[in-house]
């Protein structure tokens, strides 16, 4: 009779336990269920979900309350500490595949709300996510062994992160964090620009929507639907959030450096790139026009302007020419600088005019009577150092190329416009001793010798890639192990086995 009292009960605590909360899958006792071929694919061939349409409140992450977006992804994370590394995995691979499925559809969506950057390469950005590498086995054990027993440091999820993301890539952001933050077993709240509100809440409904289907677990990912500054401000101070992960402009990263919680920030770039009088020109004019045209500047790590020694300056502007940049008169970077940089008040740096950011080079040239050709990708001409171009972070497919008598020149000046940001610098040389010289001075998170800016970032070049650089902060590409704390279990004087 007590035995069966016993098993009674328990399967009674094990039903409530799998049912008692919408979000609460299967405990880890159950065997893993592992996602594969046959059980992501016929979701992610779904006909296409409408941007407009988003799920109700509380439901797939989303959420108008910031108080209720935390309870609900606080649940969502429990519930994940409750299943195995192999679910983490296979999230993960969910969001990786539905980025993969739908990129054109997503890609063509952000788009169509954000109405900034090169519509081609918005699929592109997709894919480089569904591509990334990252994931569960970013995040090592340590152990120490000796006479004293075994010690193990584990890398540990902070729980809920507070999450901002950029206008300029709104769901890649996202979705490269979900990735980044779930893998190391945490669930997150994201503030979302207004302006790629739509393509965020519906990015995170059909990954939630994914990730429930098959594992039980909603609100891993929760998206304030009407994001504002005041919903900003209280994720910045909410109780349930204890890590926040910042991506946008100077901003906002002071004012989560201000929040009193930790935060890893992923600020603002003015990436210069130098051209030495030892490099292959037309080589430096091929990557120069590839990083600095992709998405029409947006990317902050994109070159921003360039700084070329003397003797070679004809030769590379001749070369973007050659690439089919659109060159200007010094006169015409006046007139448009006039009219695409907002100048500074009070000394300070101004910043770039909203509505021509990421705008086609076709757009902007017209502004000043120009007419260029449908295919042509980038325009560029000669300014000197102090001109707002080169100044300000402009993010817009217009190159400024500043003429310097010297190699130090060139270092000396490029390290002025990088501001200290400590984010992205390129240099085009045959020389070692240019490229060690240019790279301690810069003291820039990506350093990239002879291509383009974005093959310092996985594209192109070897290595992870990322969609939040914290350069600000330190962390540099962020990674799973970026959103992990130190946890250290000690075993004394046992169980070390040699
Ligand atoms: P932005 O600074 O205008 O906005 C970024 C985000 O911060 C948005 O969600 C916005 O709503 C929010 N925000 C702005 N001010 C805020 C405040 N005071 N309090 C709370 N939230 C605030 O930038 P953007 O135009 O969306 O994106 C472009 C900027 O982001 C550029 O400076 C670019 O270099 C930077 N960025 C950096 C990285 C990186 O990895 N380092 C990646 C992408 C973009």
């Amino acid at each position: 009779m007590t035995q069966l009292d016993d098993r009674l009960v328990r399967e009674m605590v094990q039903k409530v336990l799998e049912h008692i909360q919408t979000g609460w899958g299967p405990t880890s006792t159950s065997a893993p269920r592992v996602a594969n071929a046959a059980t992501t694919a016929p979701f992610a061939q779904r006909p296409p979900a409408a941007i407009g349409g988003h799920a109700p409140d509380g439901r797939w992450g989303q959420f108008s309350n910031v108080d209720a977006a935390v309870s609900a992804a606080k649940a969502a994370q429990l519930a994940l500490m409750r299943q195995s590394m192999t679910v983490r995995k296979e999230i993960c691979q969910t969001i990786r595949d539905i980025c993969r499925e739908r990129a054109e559809e997503l890609g063509n969506l952000e788009y169509e709300e954000t109405r900034i950057g090169h519509k081609p390469h918005k699929p592109l950005k997709m894919l480089a996510v569904a591509n990334n590498p990252m994931g569960v086995g970013f995040i090592p054990t340590e152990c120490f062994s000796g006479d004293h027993g075994i010690t193990l440091e584990e890398h540990a999820p902070w729980g809920v992160l507070g999450v901002v993301t950029p206008v300029t890539h709104s769901l890649p952001t996202l979705a490269h964090n979900a990735i980044n933050m779930i893998a190391a077993g945490n669930s997150l709240v994201c503030n979302p620009h207004p302006s790629g509100k739509r393509i965020a809440a519906l990015g995170a409904r059909l990954f939630n929507q994914a990730i429930q289907e098959w594992t039980g677990i909603d609100n891993l990912i929760c998206v304030m639907v009407e994001p504002t500054l005041e919903s900003a401000r209280e994720i910045f101070s909410h109780p349930g959030i204890r890590l926040l992960a910042i991506t946008g402009g100077p901003g906002v990263v002071a004012a989560a450096l201000r929040s009193g919680k930790r935060a890893i920030c992923a600020g603002p770039g003015n990436p210069p790139v130098v051209v030495d009088a030892s490099a292959d020109i037309d080589n430096a004019a091929t990557c120069i026009l590839e990083g600095a045209s992709f998405d029409n500047n947006l990317l902050c790590l994109s070159e921003k302007e360039a700084f070329v020694e003397a003797a070679v300056y004809d030769q590379l502007m001749a070369a973007l020419e050659a690439v089919g940049a659109y060159r200007l008169s010094s006169s015409q970077m006046d007139q448009l600088a006039k009219l695409c940089i907002v100048p500074g008040k009070d000394g300070e740096h101004g910043h770039a005019n909203r509505e021509y950011v990421g705008a086609d080079p076709q757009v902007i040239a017209e502004m000043i009577g120009l007419r260029i050709p449908p295919a042509c990708r980038m325009l560029f001409g000669p300014t000197d150092w102090e001109h707002p171009f080169v100044q300000v972070e402009q993010m817009m497919p217009v190159l400024p190329i500043v003429r310097c008598a010297t190699f130090d020149e060139c270092v000396e000046r490029a390290l002025q416009a990088e501001h200290g940001f400590c984010h992205t610098a390129v240099i085009h040389s045959r020389l070692v001793d240019h490229m060690t010289q240019m790279g301690k001075a810069v003291n820039t998170t990506l350093y990239v010798k002879n291509g383009p800016s974005v093959a310092g970032n996985g594209s192109g070049g070897e290595g992870y890639g990322g969609w939040s650089i914290a350069g600000a902060t330190g962390e540099g590409i962020a990674t799973p192990l970026t959103y992990t704390r130190v946890r250290r279990c000690a075993m004394i004087d046992n169980l070390r086995i040699i």
